[in-house]
């Protein structure tokens, strides 16, 4: 794992920045020592004062009591097992596909794809719906337009609809032998 080692002034020790606790009003946005430093007076009180020990187990305690009381997933939601369970695996399995799809055509294409996957959660009672939503962008091959003429018909025409009557005329000879060749075109 990579990461910032820093030098505690409490006890001198160099430590993986991680083993200083998160502060924003810091800088570096940590605490200045080591986490060890830093609750050493609360361990040394929790020790040898019996109330603060006393006031401190309560206080875990209750803590621990709300946390039970409002059900597993807010004590611990690991969001990994929540979309394995969603609809019986067939969710993991459907966003796995659709990614491995985005994936190789951002690999045939170079261009860049996206996964959206949106979840509704709404309360229905005292239950909880979770709705899933997965909205995709699949790199496509680049398109090019073409240049169409208009015919009479407001239709779109690849080749201009004047010069395909004249193209017309030798499949008439065809069948109307006695009409003059008179186009110059491909005869058939
Ligand atoms: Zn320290």
């Amino acid at each position: 794992m990579i990461g910032i080692a820093v030098t505690c002034p409490g006890c001198g020790r160099t430590l993986p920045e991680s083993t200083f606790h998160r502060d924003s009003h810091c800088a570096r946005g940590r605490r200045p020592k080591c986490a060890e430093c830093t609750n050493a007076p609360q361990r040394r009180r929790y020790r040898t004062d019996p109330q603060y020990r006393a006031r401190k187990v309560a206080q875990v305690r209750a803590r621990r009591n709300r946390m039970r009381a409002r059900g597993p997933m807010a004590t611990n939601f690991d969001f990994a097992e929540f979309i394995t369970d969603l609809d019986g695996g067939r969710v993991n399995q459907q966003l796995g596909e659709e990614l491995r799809h985005i994936a190789e055509e951002v690999e045939r294409t170079g261009q860049v794809g996206e996964l959206n996957v949106k979840f509704k959660i709404k309360r229905e009672g005292n239950m909880c719906a979770v709705t899933i939503e997965s909205k995709n962008k699949v790199p496509k091959d680049p398109m090019h337009g073409s240049l169409f003429y208009f015919g009479a018909d407001g239709e779109l025409h690849r080749e201009d609809p004047r010069q395909l009557k004249l193209r017309e005329l030798p499949q008439q000879r065809v069948r109307q032998p006695s009409i003059p060749d008179t186009d110059g075109g491909p005869s058939a």
